[in-house]
């Protein structure tokens, strides 16, 4: 099964996408390739594969990618071969990638199911991204403005769960993807 969580910046995904990964068996992360720099903590192959802007494009050119898109100013794509590896040995693979991606992958897999992580509003969002301080003054007016296009497109996902407390919000989902798992080993 492939679940998508997209959500804004700063919407404490990354936190909640790491402890499904942990708790719930047969769940693997669809690692991103990015041109973006590793930020402090980030390893690669486990967060991301890093590389320069050229191959990035080598890749693309080949056709590595079901998706790619440019978030923030750098690149990001999904391989193919990794979900593929993840199908083989049957894994669930959760992405964790913008809306355009999100919807361009629903587009390829009709099946994936797309969860919106929505911050309870604008200000608190602004509020998380200054304490995670991972950003400089420009390129956070940037990820406020871009998590506001965001949010306009969340009537198109499958699923929307509002992440107002943390630990909630991880129940939610948790629950949500137990679910999906259960009705399908039901039908199966
Ligand atoms: P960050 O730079 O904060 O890790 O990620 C920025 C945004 O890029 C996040 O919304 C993240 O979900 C998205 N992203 C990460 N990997 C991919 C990918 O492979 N494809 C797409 N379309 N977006 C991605």
């Amino acid at each position: 099964m492939l679940f998508v969580i997209s959500a804004p910046s700063g919407t404490g995904k990354t936190t909640l996408v790491k402890r499904l990964l942990k708790e719930l068996p047969r769940l693997r992360l669809s690692v991103s390739t990015t041109t973006r720099p590793p930020r402090k903590g980030e390893v690669e192959g486990v967060d991301y594969h890093f590389v320069s802007l050229d191959e990035f494009n080598e890749r693309k050119k080949k056709g590595e990618f079901i998706e790619s898109a440019e978030v923030h100013g750098a690149c990001y794509g999904t391989s193919q071969y990794l979900l593929q590896r993840d199908e083989e040995e049957q894994y669930d693979t959760l992405f964790d990638i913008d809306t355009q991606g999100a919807l361009n992958l629903k587009k390829e897999r009709p099946e994936a199911i797309l969860i919106f992580l929505m911050p309870p509003s604008l200000a608190d969002l602004e509020e998380r991204l200054k304490k995670r301080g991972t950003e400089g003054e420009a390129d956070l007016k940037r990820r406020l403005a871009r998590a506001q296009s965001e949010m306009a497109v969340k009537d198109h996902y499958d699923y929307v769960i509002m992440n107002d407390k943390l630990e909630e919000a991880y129940k939610a989902l948790k629950g949500l993807i137990e679910e999906k798992r259960q009705k399908k080993n039901a039908l199966s």
